[in-house]
């Protein structure tokens, strides 16, 4: 149900996938990372060769697109393109700045929200992204706008592509960061903002432990009202 629903909004690299999922565990709710399915999306236009700006090419592609969503054993969130598991391939660093870029055209935002929906009506969903509580889950119980300086996104995004043994540069990484801000902010539809209800939570100067300690408390207090 949307209202016992959490939604986290905000830019690359602020820790919501690692905070929301933390969270969900501790609230016994399903998390939904939907930046996965947008990813997914994108190494479809990928290894169609389309151009991941043109909605005359992806719209096609839209069409038969055979995306599925399931949780392994340990719970972790796996897509599937065409019966494929492309959990890992969609994470490579080439596809988040395509999937910024088919996440502006509408038809793949129209293509997405009910797929998006539906999760939160068979399950109590902790569900993050960029237009969760502005577009896919208005009514959402608690929506919590989670940011961080660009500097120390990059630091924590560079941490963990070297944990998945992908190098990389602070300056690449960063300028990266920038790009799909920029690019998040300023597309027309479902633009990443902070929702009118949502409460900012900045991470700058919050380690891990404390982060999710700030959230939990902003969660509680927000699904007790
Ligand atoms: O969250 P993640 O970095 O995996 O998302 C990849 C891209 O997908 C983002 O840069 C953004 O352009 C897009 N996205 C979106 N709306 C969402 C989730 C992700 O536009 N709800």
């Amino acid at each position: 149900m949307q209202e016992k629903s959490v939604a986290i909004d905000g830019p690359a690299g602020a820790g919501k996938s690692t905070l929301a999922r933390a969270l969900a565990r501790e609230l016994g709710y399903l998390y939904v990372d939907t930046g996965a399915i947008y990813r997914t999306v994108a190494l479809r236009a990928w290894e169609a060769g389309a151009d991941p700006s043109d909605p005359e090419q992806i719209a096609p592609l839209l069409k038969g697109l055979d995306l599925r969503m399931d949780y392994g054993a340990d719970g972790v969130q796996r897509m599937y393109l065409s019966g494929r598991d492309v959990t890992e391939a969609i994470r490579v660093h080439q596809i988040s700045g395509l999937a910024s870029q088919v996440a502006a055209l509408p038809p793949v935002r129209d293509f997405l929200l009910d797929f998006q929906r539906r999760q939160a009506m068979e399950h109590d969903v902790v569900m993050d992204g960029r237009d969760i509580g502005t577009v896919v889950l208005p009514r959402a119980g608690v929506k919590i706008f989670l940011t961080a300086a660009p500097e120390a996104r990059a630091e924590r995004r560079l941490l963990e592509l070297r944990q998945r043994g992908q190098e990389a540069e602070f300056d690449a990484v960063l300028s990266d960061i920038l790009r799909r801000d920029e690019q998040d902010r300023t597309r027309a539809v479902a633009p990443l903002r902070q929702a009118e209800d949502a409460v900012l939570l900045d991470t700058t100067e919050l380690d891990r432990a404390g982060s999710l300690e700030a959230l939990l408390a902003i969660v509680r207090e927000g699904l007790s009202r």
